[in-house]
């Protein structure tokens, strides 16, 4: 590319709201074939509510401990579904042992909650974390699913005391989901447009989420997205983009997260959502400020034009 089309380019992307790394992020940008959406934060607004919370089976006394309990584990949690739960909910059992589950949940010991009031490990999470989901619970996170909402499972088990030889819990009983909690997040208005943009452009496009199949696939419906790939962990997002390269695809990859950052690094064009992570921001070559993903189709039209016509 000429200085020129480079000052132009990145001029005119100030205008669109997108921030450009680098020169040759403007070339890369041209040639794109695919764009792979991140879901929470990035097609949809990221901010979660909470919209119901039950317990199985149990009297009110023993829903509400249990309930306490998932409160309390969350509040150590800087995931949106931490949050929309912390914000519904004051835990204030105490805690230790926190542990963040990467992609796929927290666990923690809370004092008080297990049987005969002994400390529990409570686990807050995707069903993968579980070995048994009753119906009931089942039923309830199908079904919030369905709506493009996301479902996570909560249970107790046992604290291993001691170490070997000390006659510790040799086999740990199967974590069996006791609670489902619903948290709900809204598709920003902008981004059934933004897919309709980068089909115009002939681009293939992908939504690509650590969230579960069922609650991809609608929000993917509503946006208009064909191609879904759900359920993948962080550490697996960066080879799902390296896999499409292989298919011989020129990947753009937008995200927030900092579980995005190594898939948009691998990515030919990494594009970060502003209003995401620091970490997201450095891994990427295109900022889009406001987060509306329209911006990121008018920066990939604009470089095709700027470089097509003035080199
Ligand atoms: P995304 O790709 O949508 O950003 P993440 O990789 O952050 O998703 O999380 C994937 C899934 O892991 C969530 O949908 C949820 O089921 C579970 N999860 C992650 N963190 C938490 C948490 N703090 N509390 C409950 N569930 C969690
Ligand atoms: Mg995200």
């Amino acid at each position: 590319a000429t200085p020129l089309a480079i000052m132009v380019g990145t001029g005119r992307g100030a205008q669109l709201g997108v921030l450009v790394k680098g020169p040759e992020a403007l070339e890369d940008t041209r040639e794109v074939t695919t764009i792979v959406l991140d879901k929470t934060g990035t097609v949809t607004e990221g901010r979660m509510t909470l919209v119901s919370a039950s317990a199985a089976g149990a009297d009110q006394v023993e829903a509400d401990a249990l309930l306490d309990a998932v409160a309390s584990v969350e509040a150590r949690s800087e995931h949106p579904i931490a949050q929309a739960i912390a914000a519904a909910r004051a835990g204030r059992l105490p805690v230790k042992g926190f542990r963040a589950l990467a992609g796929s949940g927290v666990v923690a010991t809370v004092r008080g909650v297990g049987a005969d009031g002994a400390n529990a490990e409570v686990t807050v999470g995707s069903r993968r974390l579980f070995d048994d989901v009753p119906d009931e619970i089942e039923d309830v996170a199908r079904a919030a699913e369905r709506e493009g909402r996301t479902a996570v499972l909560a249970g107790r088990s046992p604290v291993a005391v001691g170490g070997v030889g000390t006659g510790a819990l040799a086999v740990r009983p199967p974590l069996v989901a006791e609670a489902v909690l619903v948290v709900s997040d809204v598709v920003k208005p902008t981004s059934r447009e933004a897919v309709s943009a980068f089909r115009e452009l002939g681009l293939d496009v992908v939504l690509l989420t650590g969230d579960n199949a069922r609650a991809a696939q609608a929000v993917a419906d509503e946006v208009g997205i064909e191609r879904v790939i759900a359920e993948v962990l962080p550490a697996d997002k960066a080879e799902v983009v390296r896999s499409l390269q292989a298919e011989g695809a020129r990947v753009a990859m937008v995200g927030d997260g900092i579980n995005d950052a190594p898939a948009l690094a691998q990515a030919d064009l990494g594009l970060a959502v502003g209003t995401g992570t620091d970490v997201a921001r450095e891994a990427s070559d295109l900022t889009i400020v406001s987060g509306d993903l329209r911006a990121a189709a008018d920066a990939i039209a604009l470089s095709r034009r700027t470089l097509g016509t003035i080199r």
